[in-house]
């Protein structure tokens, strides 16, 4: 079942052409049937060849909610982005420091069970 429904997914996300911003600056995409999805959970779910679970969030590792190319995506627990954003906002508020995009990249994976769409070439990461 759940096989069908990402076979719909895969479908909608080729055949809708339109997208637009809602007031969290998230990209959704108006759907030619069915209903309007954010297209950061449709892309990850696209790269990955499975739907999301329940749980999984898709986090934008430059914090900029509107970039849903896929380098810049990464799968993880809830729970887990929660904690990355409050470290991450510790680190910034309270050091100043704010890491790399290949830093948070290697540490997303390595320390906060994140899953990249892409590797460091662009290739899929399977
Ligand atoms: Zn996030």
């Amino acid at each position: 079942m759940r096989e069908i429904f990402f076979i719909f997914k895969v479908l909608n996300f080729w055949i809708s052409d339109r997208t637009y911003k809602n007031e969290g600056g998230y990209v959704l995409v108006r759907r030619f049937f069915g209903y309007d999805t954010f297209e950061h959970r449709d892309v990850a779910s696209l790269y990955l060849g499975r739907l999301l679970v329940k749980g999984e969030v898709v986090h934008h590792i430059n914090h900029k909610r509107d970039d849903n190319r896929p380098e810049n995506l990464c799968v993880m627990d809830s729970e887990l982005h929660e904690d990355w954003h409050r470290d991450m906002d510790y680190l910034a508020a309270d050091k100043g420091i704010y890491l790399k995009i290949k830093t948070r990249r290697k540490r997303l994976v390595e320390q906060y069970g994140g899953i990249l769409l892409v590797d460091e070439n662009n290739r899929i990461n399977l």
